[in-house]
């Protein structure tokens, strides 16, 4: 996975019910090189998932039988890192936050432009394939363990999963350590342009960092601003 960016081909899995969505993202994910694998389940989702391993998930939030979105994304991240743009409603606000704690990527709301959905494709594979900051360095916090080059945390001697957007967040926190950073700084910065979102994003994904990496992490809450790591 190490050397994907926006146009190099990847195996992107789409799982959306609705059969002209489908067809229109298979129509351009093919456009853009990609090879696409559509699933109308969330049961088959996982199947596929399983035999192709794909690069990206798209993932439609509300999908028919008994495995939703929700449960989909539930399972792949009990063992996978793999990106994941959820499509959502637009009042699945909450599902939306809920996404985004069991590390969902990016959310695009439908209705959506094709051309929007392309360009958060192409910022998440980018984001997943290149880290963000001198990919050299090795940093230590106690047991924590944070690889610049190999894009990994572990903990003791423990791998831990971390969404592509958690890493790229706490990457960010290393190169900036020992400054109060705002979360809008920290959007910015850790996410960059192509992400419009809500500054609450940030302490979402703040709780899951300390949640998976535990007391060592020097992340403080600096009241009035936002976080600073050490
Ligand atoms: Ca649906």
């Amino acid at each position: 996975m190490g050397e994907l960016d926006g146009t190099t081909p990847a195996v992107v899995l789409v799982v959306e019910d609705d059969p002209n969505i489908a067809d229109l993202l298979d129509m351009y994910l093919r456009q853009a090189g990609h090879r696409p694998y559509l699933a109308s389940d969330g049961d088959r989702g996982l199947e596929i998932f399983a035999e192709r391993t794909p690069d990206l998930v798209i993932l439609d939030i509300g999908l028919p039988g008994r495995v939703d979105g929700l449960e989909v994304c539930r399972r792949l991240r009990s063992d996978s890192d793999v990106p994941i743009i959820m499509l959502t409603a637009r009042d699945d606000e909450v599902d939306r936050v809920v996404g985004f704690e069991l590390g969902v990527d990016d959310y695009v709301t439908k209705p959506f432009s094709p051309r929007e959905l392309m360009g958060r494709v192409k910022a998440v594979l980018r984001r997943s394939g290149n880290a963000p900051a001198d990919p050299g360095r090795v940093v230590a916090f106690g047991q924590i363990r944070i690889d610049g080059t190999r894009r990994e945390v572990t903990v003791g001697a423990e791998v831990v999963a971390l969404a592509a957007r958690e890493f790229a967040l706490i990457w960010f926190l290393v190169d900036h350590a020992g400054q109060a950073l705002t979360r809008r700084q920290i959007l910015d910065g850790a996410w960059g342009d192509d992400w419009i979102g809500d500054e609450r994003t940030v302490d979402v994904h703040v709780r899951q960092l300390r949640r998976k990496l535990g007391g060592d992490l020097p992340l403080e809450t600096v009241r009035g601003t936002g976080y600073r790591l050490g």
